[in-house]
C-alpha cells in the first residue's frame, strides 16, 4: 500500500484513498479506510460535515427512519452512548450526531471542507486519479470513492424570472443556518414531496398566509413521532442485538417487513382493521410492513390507496381541496412515501391556500411573487421544495474520466451501468457508495455493508499485492441486466419519480431508467458476499 506523501498540507495530497462527500456514508468509509491503515483524505463541498443533515436545515427537517435504526450500528459503544431524544429526530440533532462521530473517531483532520470536486481523471501510467477541487487543491489517489449522495444536488423548477423576485427565496436543500422569520409573512411553497410536506406542516403555524403550489400530490401517512422517555431509552439500548439483526433481515433494512399475506387473503373487515392499525403505527410500517402484494398487484394496491384516500377526505374539511390532495397518477407507496404530522389539517386553516399547478401552471416568478396561468400572487418569501437531481445527479456534476479519457457521463448516457452498484468498467479502482443500482432502503444500513465490502476488497488487494481493481464489461452488463429484471412487475417502476430517473426540470432526464436496485437487501448482500468469497474473480485485478 502507498504511504502518505503530503505535498503541501493545505493544498494538495497524495493518498491511498480519496473520498468525496462528508455525509454519513463518506464519514464511515473514512473511518474504515483509516482503520485499515490506508492514508485518506475526504473532500466535501459544504462548509460542515453531515451531508443531507448539513444542507437540509429547513423547518422540522427530520428522519422518516427511526432514529435508532438510522444511527451507525458498527460500534455498539457509539450506539450505547448516544441518546436520541425522539423516535424520528430532527436535523439539528442528526447533524450533532454526525459531528460527534467525526470527533469520537478523530476523522475531522482528514476532512477538507469547502472543497467541491470538479474532476477526477484516471492516469493509466501511474494507475492513480488526479482530483481537482473548487478550492484550487489537487489530489492524487490510488483509490477513489464517490460518496456524493443520492439526494444531494438540489434543483429549482425551470420557470422564468426566479432572479427577479424582490423578496426572500430559499431552497429546502440549501437552507441557511440562520433561522428564517415567517411570522405574519405571505409565504409560497412550491412542491409537495417529502421536504415540502415537512416544511408546510411546520411553517403553517407561523405564517401570515401560506400558498402551496402543488403539481403532483403524494400519498402521505402519519409519522406518529414522539419523545423517547427514559424507560424506552433503556429498552432500545437493551434491544440492540435484535434490532441489528432485524435490520439485516428485512427487505429494505427498516424494522418493518412485509406481511406474508396478500391483501385478498383476508376478509374485507380484517384488511380494513390491518390498515387502521398500520395508519395508527409509527413510521414506514404502512409502506414497508404492509401486505406483500400492495406494491406489485394493482388491485391490492387499490385497496390501500382507497383506504388512504378516505383518510384524506376525513381529515380535510373542504371536499374540493381533499380531492386535489389525493394522487390520481400513482398508487400508494409507488413513490417515496412522505410521512407527516397534521399535514392534511393545515388545509383546514383559513390562511392556507392550495394552488393546483397542473391545472394552472406557473408562468413566471415576478418581482412581487408568482404568476400562474390564472392569477398573480404576491409573496414576501418563496420556498422551493422542489427536490433533487437524484441518484445520478451528483455523478453528473463531476468530470469523471476513466481509461482512454472516457467520461462517466457519456458512458451513462442511456442510463447507469454498474457492477453491484459500486464499480464501473473502464474506471479502475473507483468505487461508488449509494450510487445507482445499489440497495437504498434505510440508507445507513445499506452503506455500512457497502463500505465494509469495499474495505474488504482493498484489504484483499493489499494482501495479494494488487492495486488496480476493475469491473469487467461482462460483470457490468450482467449486474445491469439483473437490476433491470428485478424492476419488472413493480408498480413503482411504472411511475415517473426520482426513483425511475425522471426529473422534468433536468435536461436529459425525461426518459425512465432503472436507477436503483429493487431487490431485497439480504439478496444484495448475498450476491456481494459470494463475490468476496470467490476472491473477487468477477473483477479484473492487477
Ligand atoms: C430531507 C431528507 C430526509 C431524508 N430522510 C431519510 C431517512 O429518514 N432515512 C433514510 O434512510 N434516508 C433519508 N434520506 C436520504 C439521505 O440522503 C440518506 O439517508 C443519507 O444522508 C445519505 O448519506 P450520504 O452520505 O450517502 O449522502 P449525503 O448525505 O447526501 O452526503 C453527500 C455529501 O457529498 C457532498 N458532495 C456531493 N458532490 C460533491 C462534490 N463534487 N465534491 C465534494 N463534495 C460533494 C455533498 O455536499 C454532501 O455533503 C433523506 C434525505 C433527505 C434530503
Amino acid at each position: 500500500m502507498e504511504t502518505t506523501v503530503v505535498k503541501n498540507s493545505t493544498d494538495s495530497t497524495r493518498v491511498d484513498m480519496l473520498i468525496v462527500g462528508a455525509g454519513i456514508t463518506g464519514l464511515y468509509q473514512l473511518y474504515r479506510a483509516l482503520e485499515a491503515g490506508l492514508s485518506a483524505v475526504l473532500l466535501e463541498a459544504g462548509s460542515g460535515i453531515g451531508g443531507t443533515w448539513f444542507w437540509n436545515r429547513y423547518p422540522e427537517a427530520r428522519f422518516d427512519s427511526e432514529s435508532y435504526t438510522y444511527a451507525y450500528l458498527f460500534s455498539k459503544e457509539l450506539y450505547d452512548e448516544w441518546r436520541w431524544s425522539e423516535h424520528f429526530a430532527a436535523q439539528p440533532e442528526i447533524e450533532s450526531y454526525l459531528n460527534h462521530v467525526a470527533d469520537r473517531f478523530e476523522l475531522r483532520r482528514h476532512v477538507r471542507l469547502n472543497a467541491r470536486v470538479t474532476s477526477a481523471v484516471f492516469d493509466e501510467k501511474s494507475g492513480t486519479y488526479t482530483v481537482q477541487a473548487s478550492d484550487g487543491s489537487t489530489h492524487v489517489a490510488r483509490y477513489l470513492v464517490a460518496a456524493t449522495g443520492v439526494l444531494s444536488v438540489p434543483f429549482f423548477p425551470n420557470v422564468a424570472g426566479r432572479e427577479d423576485f424582490a423578496g426572500e427565496s430559499y431552497h429546502t436543500g440549501l437552507w441557511p443556518a440562520k433561522p428564517v422569520d415567517f411570522k405574519g409573512k405571505r409565504v409560497a411553497v412550491i412542491g409537495t414531496g417529502a421536504t415540502g410536506v415537512q416544511t408546510i406542516q411546520t411553517i403553517a403555524r407561523e405564517v401570515g398566509h401560506l400558498t402551496v403550489f402543488q403539481r403532483t400530490p403524494n400519498w402521505c401517512a402519519p409519522l406518529h413521532n414522539g419523545k423517547i422517555d427514559a424507560e424506552t431509552q433503556k429498552t432500545i439500548k437493551a434491544g440492540y442485538p435484535e434490532m441489528f439483526k432485524r435490520c439485516q433481515e428485512t427487505f429494505a433494512c427498516f424494522l418493518h417487513t412485509p406481511d406474508p399475506r396478500g391483501a385478498f387473503e383476508v376478509s374485507d373487515q380484517e384488511r380494513e382493521a390491518f390498515y387502521e392499525k398500520l395508519y395508527a403505527a409509527r413510521g414506514f410500517g404502512i409502506w414497508q410492513g404492509n401486505f406483500r402484494d400492495i406494491l406489485i398487484d394493482r388491485k391490492a394496491n387499490a385497496t390501500i390507496s382507497d383506504f388512504v384516500a378516505r383518510k384524506i377526505r376525513q381529515r380535510v374539511k373542504n371536499p374540493d381541496i381533499a380531492e386535489k390532495l389525493i394522487p390520481r397518477n400513482h398508487g400508494f407507496g409507488t413513490r417515496r412515501l412522505p410521512l407527516e404530522t397534521f399535514y392534511y389539517e393545515v388545509y383546514n386553516q383559513d390562511n392556507v391556500e392550495l394552488v393546483d399547478i397542473a391545472e394552472t401552471p406557473i408562468e413566471r416568478i415576478t418581482p412581487d411573487g408568482i404568476k400562474t396561468s390564472a392569477a398573480e400572487y404576491q409573496f414576501d418569501i418563496i420556498i422551493y421544495a422542489t427536490g433533487f437531481d437524484a441518484i445520478t445527479g451528483s455523478f453528473d456534476k463531476i468530470d469523471f474520466r476513466g481509461t482512454g479519457g472516457v467520461r462517466l457521463k457519456d458512458k451513462w448516457k442511456s442510463g447507469p451501468q454498474t457492477y453491484l452498484g459500486m464499480m464501473v468498467d473502464g474506471f479502475p479502482s473507483m468505487m461508488m457508495l449509494m450510487g445507482p443500482h445499489t440497495a437504498l432502503g434505510n440508507i445507513p444500513r445499506s452503506i455500512e455493508y457497502s463500505v465494509d465490502w469495499i474495505t474488504g476488497l482493498l484489504r484483499f488487494a493489499r494482501e495479494s499485492n494488487l492495486t488496480r481493481l476493475e469491473a469487467t464489461p461482462a460483470g457490468v452488463a450482467s449486474w445491469t441486466d439483473h437490476v433491470k429484471a428485478l424492476g419488472v412487475g413493480l408498480l413503482s417502476n411504472e411511475v415517473n419519480s426520482w426513483m425511475t430517473g425522471i426529473n422534468s426540470n433536468v435536461e436529459g432526464k425525461q426518459t425512465r431508467i432503472v436507477a436503483r436496485y429493487s431487490g431485497s437487501a439480504p439478496a444484495y448482500r448475498e450476491k456481494c458476499d459470494e463475490v468476496a468469497a470467490k476472491q473477487y474473480q468477477e473483477l479484473t485485478l492487477a
